[in-house]
């Protein structure tokens, strides 16, 4: 079978959650065995979000290959379980970036360059992901971030529409709208649905499928409705109802037909319904978890998005230890040493998130020097690795200005200092040590048990390291580094093995987390929080 196209675009207003139906594209598809992989094109001018401040954009995402990404490329990768690449993020940026440097170059000498069509030629090149040949893909998935109408995503929606017409029926349109319920007339409205669906057309786009999102049930009067004043067959008009999880939303999807919609629009034959046993047994047991433990999540974003990846592996390990995680965002900000006890009341364990920069640091390291005295299971992510091992310089090891040169350059015992590979390095955008990276965990070791290997690879983000100079230091003392990068001999992982559960990694397990396949570490941090 030749590669199918699906782009799915959104309309009336953003955060509908397309990202979560491309994902639940993405699945359906899989499970009817469908060689299939999701990409976002985001309209901004930034070559990737690596720069964006998490309250512009969330989470950044990082893939095996070192890409800075949207969110979404979680949401695919929890749902499908397949990696993506820095191929599967696009922005108006990146697009940009190689039709300049192509100009550059010389290599269309006498001619102006236009959006219409270098610019959308481009896009069209990468939507049909033209550097991966070779790849074999049943079905290519393209979610358009922003919203139908903006200035900015026109260009995407140009490249669409001459897509769809060259592709014919191996390409299909998803527009997921908004149907919202007016309380004081009692209604749902389908107006901004029409009016989004008009638009699409105006751009020469006839949607093939609708996905209305709602908040209350849809009857199927509304769904005709919409059908026959959007030219859009009805078995195709699907709602997305607000639902507990959104790992409910493939099998919401799956029931109402949507994969079986899109089949037919392609013209390949449907076939049986996919059991999706072991969905249908990880949402079971996710309903069954009602025994709660609550994890504080100590960061400076109060911002669900901000560290997305870790909420949701917090949640996949606990549904799979049977309990259902309560998650308390504790602003590290605030923390002082006179309230500290108070934060941290009532938690099970304490996860210290990752960052950047000066903002909420000395609250971290106050609510870790409460966790580690007081042995209640801790999780210290990248710079909250960095801040365990701070806090154990300054309040174990006596060295009372220990730092992180990100922090304080002048410091008398940078535990923590700029890798050697970064200190030529000038430019911000896309240079941190990122992607995936191999790591020895050490014999005998908590979290060489924990992994049950040896050998693992996990993702990175970061310019600074354990300094190695004061390891012989740690280790004497009760924090034991236990994973190292072989080649440059970074340490990836420091544990406390006399405590019950103090570990932090340099790298991002939580960017490895799936709905099928929860990672150990979190498992293992879960199950001991629940054993307190
Ligand atoms: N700011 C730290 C560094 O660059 C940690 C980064 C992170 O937590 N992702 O090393």
């Amino acid at each position: 079978m030749n590669t199918k196209y699906i782009f799915v675009t959104g309309g009336v207003v953003s955060s509908l959650g397309k990202g979560i139906i491309s994902a639940s594209i993405g699945k359906l598809l899989q499970a009817r065995g469908y060689k299939v992989t999701i990409q976002k094109f985001d309209p901004y001018i930034n070559i990737d979000p690596g720069t964006l401040n998490p309250y512009e954009h969330g989470e950044c995402y990082v893939t095996v290959d070192g890409m800075e990404t949207d969110l979404d490329l979680g949401h695919y990768e929890r749902f499908t379980g397949i990696h993506t690449t820095r191929n599967n993020s696009i922005t108006t940026g990146r697009i940009y970036k190689t039709v300049i440097d192509r100009e550059r170059h010389g290599d269309y000498l006498g001619k102006t360059i236009q959006v219409v069509p270098h610019i959308t030629d481009e896009i069209k090149r990468r939507m049909l992901r033209e550097d991966e040949k070779g790849e074999n893909l049943d079905f290519v998935i393209t979610e358009v971030g922003g919203t139908i109408g903006d200035i900015e995503s026109a260009p995407f929606m140009e490249a669409i529409r001459q897509l769809r017409w060259q592709l014919g029926r191996d390409a299909v349109c998803v527009h997921l709208t908004y149907v919202p319920y007016l309380k004081a007339a009692e209604e749902l409205k389908t107006k901004p649905t029409q009016h989004s669906v008009k638009e699409l057309q105006g751009m020469g786009i006839q949607p093939d499928i609708l996905v209305l999102r709602t908040e209350r049930h849809l009857d199927d009067a509304v769904r005709m409705k919409v059908a026959s004043f959007c030219n859009v067959d009805l078995e195709c008009v699907v709602q997305s109802e607000d639902m507990p999880s959104i790992y409910q939303v493939p099998v919401s999807m799956q029931r109402q037909g949507l994969d079986a919609a899109i089949m037919r629009k392609i013209g390949i034959p449907v076939g049986e319904t996919p059991s999706m046993k072991s969905w249908h047994d990880f949402l079971d047991k996710q309903s069954n978890a009602t025994r709660e433990v609550h994890i504080g999540l100590v960061g400076k974003y109060d911002l669900q998005d901000a560290y997305k990846s870790i909420r949701e592996s917090l949640n996949l390990a606990g549904i799979y230890n049977d309990v259902k995680v309560k998650l308390h965002f504790i602003n590290s900000e605030d923390i002082t040493p006179e309230n500290v006890a108070k934060k941290l009341e009532g938690m099970a364990g304490a996860v210290i998130c990752p960052g950047f920069g000066h903002r909420g640091i000395e609250g971290k390291i106050t609510a870790i020097q409460y966790t580690r005295t007081h042995d209640i299971p801790t999780f210290g992510i990248c710079l909250g690795m960095q801040m365990m091992v701070i806090e154990f310089a300054r309040h174990v090891l006596g060295l009372a200005d220990a730092h992180s040169t990100e922090m304080n350059p002048d410091t008398q015992h940078p535990v923590i200092d700029l890798m050697e590979e970064q200190k030529n390095i000038t430019g911000m955008g896309g240079t941190m040590r990122l992607g995936a990276y191999d790591c020895a965990l050490q014999e005998g070791s908590k979290a060489r048990s924990i992994y049950g290997k040896a050998l693992i690879q996990e993702r990175h983000r970061h310019r600074y390291e354990f300094n190695n100079t004061y390891l012989d230091d740690f280790e004497k003392n009760g924090m034991q580094c236990v994973g190292r990068n072989p080649e440059g001999n970074l340490v990836e992982v420091v544990e406390q093995p006399d405590k019950k559960w103090f570990i932090g990694t340099q790298f991002h397990p939580e960017y490895a987390s799936t709905v099928l396949h929860p990672h150990p570490l979190f498992m293992d941090f879960i199950k001991a929080s629940i054993t307190m």
